[in-house]
């Protein structure tokens, strides 16, 4: 098991996404790790060290069948030495999706729990050992999460505005906690019509941040995609380099092409992109959809 490259983040300028008089740079976080990839990681890096003072032995947490944060949760647990369960939403597929089956891969032990259940976190009494067990919310959405998320690294001084995708709002709290008083932070909703989002981020960061988001990136909603979408994930591989996921990544660079050629960053010099990681959800799309 390999360990965390932080030393392998760069920061690259994408000309490709610059437009409106500002230049664009990617935070490649995908290069941290091939699965605790981008934010997944510093969401939990508070967590892990708060189950370790506890001294609790294994880690507990949620989501769904082709969640980032259930395999990358598994793949932390692995390294930093606990055992893991996730509860999965929904039924066992007949065949398990890839993302699980990875996370089984890392030793994570699986519960699956029907859809009512879930929502009502009917969590089987079986797993509820509160001496040796330290539960994280689904997505990592949680003020430790967010104070993870603050410390994701990159020139401070250097930005006028920093974009990234919202799911949770965990990484938008954070990045608002711990940006400097100049720099204005925007995310780019990947969920259709979530409305609530900006109050679930101030919930993490506190009242007084400037919440901006943009809701107009979904492409249909959570996971959902178009052509359209995959088309610009390969014009931006062929044109940048940059591989992109379509649940995540692709909607915010697509998003700052556009709010780029819309004008949006007229009053901006220089503008960081979060790329969060998240390229294994990529394997759910059928071959021969993306050229990387
Ligand atoms: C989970 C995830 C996000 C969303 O992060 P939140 O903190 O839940 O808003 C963004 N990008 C990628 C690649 C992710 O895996």
């Amino acid at each position: 098991m390999d360990t965390l490259h932080e030393n392998l983040v760069t920061t690259d300028e994408v000309p490709f996404l610059s437009g409106g008089g500002a230049a664009v740079y990617a935070l490649r976080l995908d290069k941290l790790h091939p699965v605790i990839s981008g934010n997944k990681w510093y969401k939990l890096r508070y967590h892990i060290e708060e189950a370790r003072r506890q001294g609790k032995r294994r880690i507990v947490t949620f989501g769904g069948a082709y969640s980032n944060h259930i395999v990358a949760t598994a793949a932390a647990c692995k390294l930093y030495g606990f055992k893991s369960t996730g509860i999965i939403r929904g039924e066992m597929g007949i065949e398990p999706s890839q993302t699980l089956s990875e996370a089984v891969r890392y030793g994570m032990e699986l519960c699956f729990l029907s859809r009512s259940d879930y929502k009502l976190k009917n969590i089987p009494a079986a797993l509820y050992d509160n001496d040796c067990d330290y539960f994280i919310p689904e997505g990592g959405y949680s003020v430790l999460g967010m104070q993870g998320a603050a410390t994701i690294p990159y020139d401070k001084g250097a930005f006028d505005m920093i974009c990234c995708a919202v799911g949770t709002g965990t990484m938008l709290a954070g990045l608002l906690h711990g940006k400097l008083p100049g720099t204005k932070v925007l995310g780019i909703s990947v969920l259709k019509n979530h409305h609530g989002l900006a109050d679930e981020v101030r919930k993490l960061v506190g009242q007084g941040h400037d919440v901006q988001i943009d809701h107009r990136f979904h492409f249909g909603g959570y996971a959902k995609r178009t052509e359209a979408l995959t088309g610009f994930m390969n014009k931006l591989y062929a044109q940048s380099g940059i591989p992109t996921d379509f649940v995540y990544t692709a909607k915010l660079f697509y998003a700052v092409r556009q709010l780029g050629q819309e004008g949006f960053f007229r009053d901006a010099r220089k503008i960081l992109v979060v790329h969060s990681g998240g390229l294994q959800g990529n394997r759910s799309l059928p071959p021969g959809t993306l050229i990387f």
